[in-house]
This record gives structure tokens, C-alpha cells and sequence, in this order.
């Protein structure tokens, strides 16, 4: 509803200035031309402005601190790289010191990450970003469709099996080869999540050296671990990004704020560019 309230705001404005320099609209490339576009630009930006204002302060106001930091933070990566989602849903969880992607968009965090992050918000997004990079790129499609596929063949070779030790050799040969397979695919993946995570990053205006630090954290709660220490590798010989931050930066300005639902139990945040009235829908479709 707002957002259809701001696009009216924005024809408004952009009818006016048309009416007031109409030359320019026939000239096309005149001086007139660019004065009056610069002008729509700024019109529509000032508008924008104060509409961000407005939405992150209620913000502030309606939600926990730590929904507003992933909220501010979701909202900031989704726009600067013009990703392409319905939704993302943020779940605080208690479990695990980390964080996950599963199902539809959603993902979830342990809060105590925030503090073990000591303040630098560049590490959370880090967090954020690799669990959004693991939706964009569909790696919850494909690590499902990997499961199924060993499963598959897991079974066929078991089936192909005459008695029960060639049985119980099959599974023990099919489960040692599963897991150096899992292993491999899963590193993959998660590569592949952090290049993403840190383009996403730096489009956002976050300093991608933000990871370093979460790599740290986790070696401190988990000791070393060899797949960790890859993926630090592979992020530390990456060339610098920070100039993928001009091309946010523009997004940034020239899109709205998304709008955000705190779930009633008030562990789930939903973020999403526009909300769906389907109540309207349905009164709109049938009047009885
Ligand atoms: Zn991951």
C-alpha cells in the first residue's frame, strides 16, 4: 500500500516537472533535457529519503535491537544487489552458535552471534550474506537433490547385493565413498557462498574483511577445522571489491526501504519489498 501511495507520489512529481519543461521531453539530449532530469532524480530521492527515514525509526521503535540491526542489514544487501526475492524470513535461534539457510528464504541466527561480533556489523552482514548467497545461488534446491540422488544410488547397489554380508560390505563402501562426496560437494557450495556473500557486501557499503573475523570467532568456539580454513584461504585471495560500493550505493538511493512483520511469538522477522493485502484480494473478487 505504500509503496503504491510513493509510485503515485513519484507520477505526480515526474507529470509536473513535464508539464513545466515540456520542450525537453521532445528534445531529448538539450541542455533542458538533463536539467529537468536531474531534477526528477533529486525529487524522487528526496522522496525516498524521507520515506527511509520514516520506515527505519518506526522500525526502531516496533522491533527488538537485534531484528533491527538484521533488519536494516537485510534490506540494505537486498537492494544493493537488486536480488530478485518474495521474501526473506530472519529466525532468531538458541541452538548452535551460527547460522543456517533452509526452506523458502528463511534463515536463521543465533543472537548471541552479535555479541561475540563485538560490535562490528561488517561481520554480521558477513553471517547474513552467505546465508542469503546459499538461497540466490539455490543451493537448498541443489543439497537436496544431491541427498536424493546418493540415496538412489545407495539403494541400487544394495538392491544389486545377493546375501547379507554383501549387503553389509555395500553399505559400509557406499557410506565411506557418501561421505568424502558430501564433503566435497558441501565445500563447494559454501565457496560459493562466500564469494557471493562478499560481492553482496560490498554492493551494501560493508567491508567484505568483515569475515575475517567471523572465521575467527568460530575457530575460537570450534578450534580449527579444515574445510574453515579453506574457505578463509579462498576469502583472503580474493581481489578488493570496495568498488562495487558506488554501484549500491546508487541502487540504495533510488529504491524504497523494504517493510518488515514481527511474528507474534516475536522470534521471526519477515522482510519483504511490499506486503500483499489478500484480504483486499478476496473483497475485490467476491462482494458476498
Ligand atoms: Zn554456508
Amino acid at each position: 500500500m505504500r509503496s503504491t501511495l510513493l509510485q503515485r507520489g513519484l507520477a505526480i512529481t515526474t507529470s509536473l516537472i513535464a508539464l513545466t519543461f515540456p520542450i525537453s521531453f521532445i528534445e531529448g539530449k538539450s541542455a533542458l533535457a538533463q536539467i529537468s532530469e536531474n531534477r526528477i532524480e533529486s525529487a524522487e530521492t528526496q522522496l525516498l529519503r524521507s520515506r527511509n527515514r520514516h520506515l527505519y525509526a518506526q522500525a526502531k521503535a516496533e522491533l527488538p535491537a537485534e531484528f533491527y540491526a538484521f533488519y536494516r542489514i537485510v534490506d540494505r544487501i537486498t537492494r544493493a544487489n537488486e536480488l530478485d526475492v518474495p521474501y526473506w524470513r530472519i529466525r532468531s535461534s538458541n541452538n548452535v552458535i551460527g547460522a543456517y539457510a533452509h526452506g523458502a528464504y528463511s534463515l536463521s541466527i543465533n543472537t548471541d552471534l552479535l555479541a561475540l561480533m563485538e560490535g562490528n556489523v561488517s561481520a554480521v552482514a558477513y553471517i547474513i550474506a552467505h546465508e542469503m548467497a546459499h538461497h540466490v545461488s539455490g543451493h537448498t534446491v541443489q543439497y537436496a537433490k544431491f541427498q536424493q540422488d546418493l540415496s538412489e544410488e545407495i539403494s541400487t547397489a544394495i538392491g544389486e547385493s545377493r546375501d547379507l554380508v554383501e549387503i553389509m560390505e555395500e553399505i559400509a563402501r557406499a557410506s565411506s565413498n557418501f561421505q568424502d562426496r558430501f564433503q566435497a560437494f558441501r565445500q563447494h557450495l559454501e565457496i560459493e557462498a562466500d564469494e557471493v556473500a562478499l560481492k553482496y557486501m560490498a554492493r551494501a557499503g560493508f567491508n567484505p574483511e568483515g569475515a575475517v573475523q567471523v572465521f575467527a570467532v568460530y575457530r575460537d568456539i570450534y578450534g580449527i577445522n579444515e574445510e574453515m580454513e579453506a574457505r578463509l584461504e579462498k576469502i583472503k585471495s580474493l581481489p578488493s571489491l570496495l568498488s562495487l560500493a558506488d554501484q549500491g550505493r546508487k541502487r540504495i538511493a533510488t529504491t524504497a526501504p523494504m517493510s518488515y512483520e514481527l511474528s507474534e511469538s516475536g522470534n521471526s522477522l519477515r522482510i519483504m519489498r511490499e506486503s500483499i493485502d489478500y484480504a483486499a484480494i478476496l473483497e475485490d473478487m467476491f462482494d458476498r
